[in-house]
């Protein structure tokens, strides 16, 4: 199968990237609700392009008021084989600021063997590489797969992940029979060097709003006396870190787990200069606990990040405003073996007891999900490794990332299956970032590593 696949993903590099600026052009952002008919979009787009592949029983999966559709679709032809979950999302982030883009977002643009375009990197260049893959093996030969596969791409992974989460919690009868699942979501250490990520963050998002005097008041008439909000959240948020950039909420350290020996081994053989980060940054300092390695601190220790306030006024000019509210968003990245739910508890009590008495403080927690880790030795891991050494010709490495993907802790604790957590984006993606691209060769090899490493699991 796999010598007809080769060349046919040689001599198709040129539609499947024209393939993938299509699917590029539309503005699938999720979180805005002006774009919610995109996004359907999308979705349709993606279903269209499996009915053509000759995948079976495809469908969009409407969810509840406001969720973004699920895309499925299956391929069971392989009787006694795996059957792989595949999963990616078609949705993107927005794109903010946009003078910041040397091209349009939503136009993919070519440079120096890159392609530019909101989601070429996070996540649907990476979701296209998925299918590119299965079309090598549908369109030659007999229309078959090396294995079993059922498909599951989500529209709002940018978003609230609502949608996904419900539908593998319900353990469906489309998702019986899966032996293992694969997340095609991260990217590669380094230029070159085909990574697995064996770990990943867990994530609390919340949402603090402090409310003062029932509406906006003049500062020069009210300043002195009326409650400001945004001070009131300041003196909050700054009650929860020390300056060293160590967490300042009971109990949050208590339950980190230590990497193990083998990780620290395998990270300190990863080619990561601490001032070179920086300077790539373009930062003039790096924060956190100095006693570990920035490795570990992004990898294996606990965060909590302002994402953005809002309040008052910030635009040009001046407006000499106390205003009646101010929200600040907030994110905790949580490592194994946190608990989510009781770590959630502990910022809002913590929040709430240093809120000062003449301001409202309401906490709202949007979501909350664990952190995970993977086992190296399972075989499907290993067979990605062997993939991807015959399609890179290097070894693998194992890292963890900062990141979240929660739906990679359902597959493992809902399906029970192993999760392979990989992809082919560069560190200079800019995911989530003006100027996100894809490198084409990766594109390109990405394909053919992912038919490698279903062809391992078929044999
Ligand atoms: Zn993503």
């Amino acid at each position: 199968m796999l010598d007809k696949a080769i060349p046919y993903w040689q001599a198709n590099r040129s539609p499947h990237l024209e393939g993938l600026k299509t699917f590029l052009r539309i503005p699938s952002i999720s979180a805005l609700p002006q774009y919610r008919n995109d996004v359907a979009r999308a979705g349709a787009f993606v279903a269209d392009h499996l009915r053509w592949l000759g995948l079976n029983d495809v469908a969009v999966v409407t969810g509840n008021e406001g969720e973004h559709p699920l895309v499925t679709g299956q391929w069971l032809g392989a009787p006694g084989k795996p059957t792989v979950l595949l999963y990616a999302h078609y949705d993107v982030q927005p794109v903010d600021p946009l003078e910041k883009w040397e091209s349009q977002p939503f136009e993919p643009t070519e440079r120096n063997g890159k392609l530019f375009a909101r989601g070429s990197a996070d996540d649907k260049g990476q979701l296209w590489i998925l299918l590119k893959a299965l079309e090598g093996f549908l369109k030659t030969g007999e229309g078959k797969l090396p294995v079993n596969v059922k498909l599951l791409f989500e529209g709002e992974e940018e978003y609230t992940g609502a949608h996904v989460e419900r539908f593998v919690d319900g353990k469906p009868a489309y998702l019986n029979g899966v032996t293992s699942a694969l997340v095609l979501d991260t990217g590669m250490f380094a230029p070159g060097l085909p990574t697995i990520c064996t770990g990943l963050r867990g994530i609390i998002t919340a949402e603090v709003t402090v409310r003062g005097a029932n509406r906006d008041l003049h500062s020069g008439e009210f300043g002195g006396a009326a409650p400001n909000p945004l001070q009131a959240l300041s003196e909050i948020i700054a009650a929860l870190k020390t300056p060293s950039g160590r967490v300042r909420i009971p109990g949050f350290y208590s339950s980190v787990l230590k990497p193990s020996k083998l990780e620290k081994e395998s990270w300190s053989k990863l080619f990561f200069d601490e001032n070179t980060y920086r300077q790539e940054l373009g930062a003039s300092g790096l924060i956190g606990d100095s006693r570990y390695s920035v490795l570990h601190r992004l990898w294996a220790l606990p965060t909590l990040e302002i994402n953005g306030i809002a309040g008052g006024f910030a635009g040009e000019g001046f407006k000499t405003v106390i205003p009646s509210t101010a929200v600040a968003k907030i994110s905790l990245r949580l490592v194994p073996d946190m608990d989510p739910d009781e770590i959630a508890q502990a910022f809002k009590k913590r929040v709430l007891s240093v809120s000062p008495p003449h301001v409202q403080t309401e906490v709202k927690i949007l979501a909350a999900s664990p952190a995970m880790v993977i086992d190296t030795a399972d075989p499907t891991i290993k067979a990605a490794a062997d993939a991807y050494k015959d399609t890179f010709g290097v070894q693998t490495a194992y890292v963890r990332e900062g990141g979240s993907i929660p739906i990679a802790g359902s597959f493992k604790s809902v399906q029970g299956v192993p999760v392979l957590i990989t992809g082919f984006t560069l560190p200079d993606c800019n995911m989530h970032a003006p100027n996100e691209n894809l490198d084409l060769d990766n594109f390109y090899k990405g394909i053919e590593a992912i038919g490698r490493y279903l062809n391992i699991l078929g044999q």
